[in-house]
């Protein structure tokens, strides 16, 4: 059996708490829609939390939200998952990629505002394997620029910065509950925001783009029945079922993450006497949820070291190739060699096995695995 590199951890109230949700009057838009997104906004210290289908939908709506129109453009980073830029791009905004930092592979604040232009409506920051983003100084440059800060936080709900929630550093948040993140719903994700104004946006976005506040409506008098549509929408609401085991995972959010802080620990010292390994590094005053662990390695070595463990059982990842290396950006122009710390970060980058399941059983055998990869 191959040890994968993520795992949900769903346990029986998790279970419970979908059956009961099939079982009542609800199974879509009902009261554990409501229940969820309280306890997300609570979780993120801000007053908004708008429940979506995954985190990509949370990045389509996030991007809607802001108001992006074609040509706007939306300064991100590469190492990251294509749904950070594609959510803006599927707005008609122009992606321009700026380089990680080399010792985080967060965005950094110093290329992003390099990149900034008059166009410039949106400067998304990725909180890369759990690690928060330099908040301070994005907010600082948001602020200077008169953009807005937004934070894909699909790998952070539950890490802090300087003792803040990811939720309440930036402008507006996005956060993904797919299986191999930090909590799950299956699919899911929400957008939490402590702007009126951006949480209403997104709130409309989600579902169609319909008014049915009556003083918001242009034919207020048309009858009972009556509901608007103001601007296009989809349909991305997150279900009562779905809802239901989010808040039971909510619940077990910072057991998962003492537990992969113990397996980042664990790694940490076993790896500090292997020679030509670097670990991950998170700043004094962040607290991340691990959601990744990404080693790195040689470049010249990274293939046969994946493919080493690979074939002895160790379900190693690569987190992530730069996002304009994809033939949908390379056939829009963008060329290799843009951002070379991303690059550098990419062709020397493992993940390796990191959940809250792992047994300490199961974290020596990924130990055990790498050193034999490395050292043979
Ligand atoms: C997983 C992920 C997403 C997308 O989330 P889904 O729920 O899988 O749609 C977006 N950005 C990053 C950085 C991710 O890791």
């Amino acid at each position: 059996m191959v040890l994968p590199y993520g795992r949900q951890s769903i346990s029986d109230e998790d279970v419970e708490a979908a059956v009961t949700t099939l079982r009542s009057d609800w199974l879509t838009t009902g009261p554990e829609v409501a229940k969820f997104e309280a306890a997300i906004a609570a979780r993120a210290g801000v007053p908004h939390a708008v429940s979506v289908t995954s985190g990509t939908a949370a990045l389509h709506v996030a991007y809607a939200a802001a108001d992006i129109q074609p040509g706007d453009e939306v300064v991100t980073t590469p190492l990251t998952f294509v749904a950070t830029a594609a959510g803006a791009a599927l707005h008609g905004a122009k992606i321009v990629f700026a380089d990680v930092d080399p010792v985080t592979g967060n965005l950094d604040p110093a290329a992003a505002e390099a990149a900034v232009t008059d166009r410039t409506r949106v400067v998304a920051a990725v909180d890369y394997a759990g690690v928060p983003v330099d908040a301070p100084a994005f907010r600082d440059l948001a602020s200077r620029k008169g953009v807005l800060f937004l934070e894909d936080a699909a790998h952070s709900i539950g890490s802090t910065l300087d003792g803040v929630p990811v939720g309440a550093l930036a402008d507006i948040t996005t956060y993904s509950f797919f299986p191999t993140k930090n909590m799950t719903t299956a699919e899911g994700g929400a957008v939490v925001t402590a702007n009126d104004e951006l949480a209403a946006r997104a709130r409309a976005f989600k579902n169609h783009g319909l008014v049915r506040e009556r003083e918001l409506m242009r034919y207020p008098d048309e009858g009972p029945w009556h509901q608007e549509v103001h601007s296009f929408g989809l349909n991305y609401r997150l279900p009562d079922v779905l809802c239901a085991v989010g808040t039971s995972q909510l619940e077990r959010l910072d057991q998962f993450v003492a537990r992969r802080a113990a397996v980042k620990a664990a790694y940490d010292a076993a790896f500090a006497e292997i020679a030509d390994v670097e670990v991950p590094f998170a700043p004094s005053n962040a607290a991340p949820a691990w959601h990744l662990y990404p080693l790195r390695v040689p470049a010249a070595r990274r293939r046969e070291i994946f493919e080493s463990l690979r074939e002895q059982g160790v379900g190693v990842q690569v987190n992530y190739i730069p996002a304009y290396w994809h033939p949908v950006f390379e056939d829009l122009g963008y060329k290799r060699g843009m951002c070379p710390v991303a690059e550098d970060y990419y062709a020397r980058e493992i993940s390796l096995p990191m959940f809250p399941g792992l047994t300490d059983g199961d974290v020596e055998f990924v130990i055990d695995s790498l050193r034999k990869a490395v050292t043979g």
